[in-house]
Order: C-alpha cells, then structure tokens, then sequence
C-alpha cells in the first residue's frame, strides 16, 4: 500500500512532480495547500480562519490543517495509499500522522536555497489546468497566459517576495527537521531536486521504480 510524502522547501518542485509520482503509484494526490486554498476559495469557515496565515506565508494552525487532511483521508479513494504534498509541515503533524498511517516512504527533494526565492517570486499558475510556468525559466508563449487554454495566469498572493521569505524561514525553522524524524524511521530518500522537471522526473523514477 503506497503511503507516500513529498517532502521539500517551497519552489522545490513537489507539485510539478506529484501528479505523475501520484498517477505511476495509482493514488490519490492529496496537497494540503490545494485543501487550504480549495477551502479560501468557498469561503468556508476553516478557509477564513486559514486565509490570514496561508497570506503572511505561515503555517496554519495544526488543528485546522488536521481537520482538513483527515476528512480527506477518510475518503474510499485513499483506502489503499495516497502522495501527500505539503504534509506533514512539523514534528506535531508527523507524529499524528503516524497515528493515522505511517509512512512507507518520504522523497525529500534536495536543492540549495539560493535557487528557491527566484524559483517562487517567478511562479506564476494556470487557474483553469493548474499548470506551472515560471517567468524566468519556463514562461509561457504569451505573456500572463496559459498555452494550453489562454487562462490569465495566477501570481500566489504567498509567492510575493515577502511571503515567499517568511516561508522559507518556516520551512527551515518548522520543516527541516522531518529530515531526521524519517531518516530515523530509515524512510528518506534524496532526490536530487535541480535542474529541470524531466530531469528531476527521471531521478524519482529511480527511486519508485
Ligand atoms: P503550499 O501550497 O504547500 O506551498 O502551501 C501554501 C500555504 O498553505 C503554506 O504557506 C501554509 O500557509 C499553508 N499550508 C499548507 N500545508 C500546510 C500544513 N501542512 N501545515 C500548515 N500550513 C500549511
């Protein structure tokens, strides 16, 4: 039963690769930043109370980030596995997940912090496809516009320089030391995360077989 997590900085790639890891492995993508944004979009009272901190590039409070993954998880399609994006965040929310379901494998996407900020301040989205592009190193053919449907591209509110700085910090601060937590559970495996998607791809592959 693959339970699988992408584990990595912001602007490391994990939501480029996880729909084709998710799809290979044949479970459910499930990003709790998606969950979070999903939940801001209907205005729902979980999503108002999330908005302020998702702005500020914080984390939610694990309750509210809780509360939203295990409905999800209690979802049939999650009965045999899923890939999980942006989860677990701190020690707090490793631990219950353990509780929930422990974790067979954690892909940790390695790539030095210098190349993150531009990665994330460039990142701009398709709201109709979800696809990625990045001003700097993957544009689209027309400026501010989807190739694949025309769509006006989106720049996350969290990926303005600000943001994007107080998340990095997070991420060192909060997130980081999951490394240890699943080295320790002999569940990490490194994938070298620069360079381009394919080539990123290509290294994943070799690790999911
Ligand atoms: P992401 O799309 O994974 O970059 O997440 C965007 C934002 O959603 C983060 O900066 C947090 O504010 C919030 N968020 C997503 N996942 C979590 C989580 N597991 N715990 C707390 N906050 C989260």
């Amino acid at each position: 039963m693959p339970r699988v997590v992408l584990l990595g900085p912001p602007g490391s790639g994990k939501g480029t690769q996880s729909e084709w890891v998710a799809h290979s492995l044949g479970v459910p993508h499930l990003s709790t930043g998606d969950l979070l944004r999903a939940a801001v979009r209907e205005g729902t009272k979980l999503g108002l109370e999330a908005d302020r901190f998702m702005r500020e590039g914080r984390l939610v409070p694990d309750e509210l980030v809780l509360a939203i993954l295990g409905d999800r998880l209690s979802m049939p399609d999650c009965r045999d596995g899923f890939l999980l994006d942006g989860f677990p965040r701190n020690e707090v929310q490793a631990e219950a997940l353990d509780r929930i379901a422990p974790i067979e494998r954690v892909l940790s996407f390695e790539i030095p912090e210098s190349a993150l900020l531009e990665r994330l301040t460039g990142r701009r989205s398709c709201p109709k496809c979800g696809t990625v592009y990045n001003i700097h190193t993957r544009p689209p053919r027309v400026a501010d516009h989807c190739d694949n449907d025309g769509a006006t591209l989106v720049h996350r509110s969290d990926d303005h320089e600000g943001a994007a700085r107080t998340r990095l910090e997070v991420y060192r601060r909060e997130t980081a030391p999951l490394l240890a937590f699943y080295a320790g559970r002999h569940v990490l495996f490194p994938i070298d995360a620069t360079g381009a998607p394919d080539e990123v791809a290509a290294r994943i592959r070799r690790v999911i077989g």
